[in-house]
């Protein structure tokens, strides 16, 4: 495996590769059995993985955790040699960002400012810039993103739309925890009570994915059934809803889920950590 830090090393090895099948696993490290999930489905359909290891500073608000973001990069080259990874590149910041004004892409006007984008307005215009570097630098046939991500994958499969830009993007299903916590980077700032509190998420998801099976589909109906979960759970510490909401794939709010069309994207925070998870139905 090769371990490449600069942009004129993966242009090179980009180049060996040729017209073979070329999978992007773009990630910020500090790998989960989430992120495993996608290069081991790269591995599959690609003859090569490519694994981005990168803690984009431009999708960071200004008083977020950017300087506290785990990072572990000797376990994660480990973690990527054993699954068979043909390159991961980690680059520095001033590697990716020759200049600090660079040309960058903004998200739609509705998709990139509701939801997260809503408390992080330069969220995804920060995550836009640093991917579509990344897909312009390794010129992958597939790239592959997390659904536990929702909003960020269907602006980045938006991107490929509007922009015509030639690679499909494979949206991978969400990875639990034994506990059904969705498996997150940033689960290690929880204390073990407030781990415990959290558990009221996957609870709530898991109850409105029945609910829906059972044929409820009037998402005011399923939107009461949420926070009744949430604020029913006994909670060891408070919990701030930001977000429980029914939309489709364009995020436009839905009144009834149709089914195989339909999110429901809930974000919390516990303690002082954000949490995301969502079902699509
Ligand atoms: P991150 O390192 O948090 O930027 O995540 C890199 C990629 O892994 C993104 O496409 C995420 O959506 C995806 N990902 C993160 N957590 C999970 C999870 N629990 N299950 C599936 N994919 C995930």
């Amino acid at each position: 495996m090769q371990v490449l830090q600069s942009i004129k090393e993966l242009k090179a090895f980009r180049e060996s590769l040729g017209a073979q099948s070329v999978g992007l696993v773009p990630t910020m490290g500090a790998l989960h059995k989430g992120h495993l999930s996608l290069i081991s489905e790269s591995s599959r359909h690609n003859a090569h993985t490519i694994v981005s290891v990168f803690v984009n500073p431009t999708q960071f608000g200004q008083n977020e955790d950017l300087s506290t973001y785990p990072r572990t990069l000797e376990q994660d080259l480990a973690l990527c040699e054993n699954l068979g990874v043909s390159a991961v590149f980690a680059p520095s910041v001033e590697e990716m960002y020759a200049s600090d004004d660079e040309i960058a892409i903004l998200p739609p006007k509705m998709m990139g400012y509701v939801l997260e984008g809503f408390d992080r307005p330069t969220h995804f215009a920060g995550v836009l810039q640093v991917v579509i570097k990344l897909f312009m630098l390794t010129r992958p046939h597939k790239a592959y993103f997390g659904k536990k991500d929702a909003q960020q994958v269907l602006i980045v499969q938006k991107m490929i739309r509007d922009l015509h830009l030639p690679l499909e993007i494979v949206a991978c299903p969400i990875v639990r925890d034994d506990d059904g916590l969705a498996l997150s980077s940033r689960n290690v700032y929880l204390s073990a009570q407030e781990r415990e509190s959290a558990l009221c998420i996957p609870r709530t998801i898991e109850r409105i994915e029945s609910a829906i099976n059972q044929g409820v589909l009037e998402t005011k109906e399923l939107e009461n059934l949420a926070r009744q979960t949430l604020d029913s759970s006994k909670s060891l510490t408070p919990i701030h809803i930001f977000y429980a909401y029914f939309c489709d794939h364009s995020l436009a709010p839905i009144a009834r889920i149709k089914r195989g069309e339909s999110l429901f994207l809930l974000a919390v925070r516990v303690g002082r950590t954000r949490l995301l998870d969502n079902l699509w139905c």
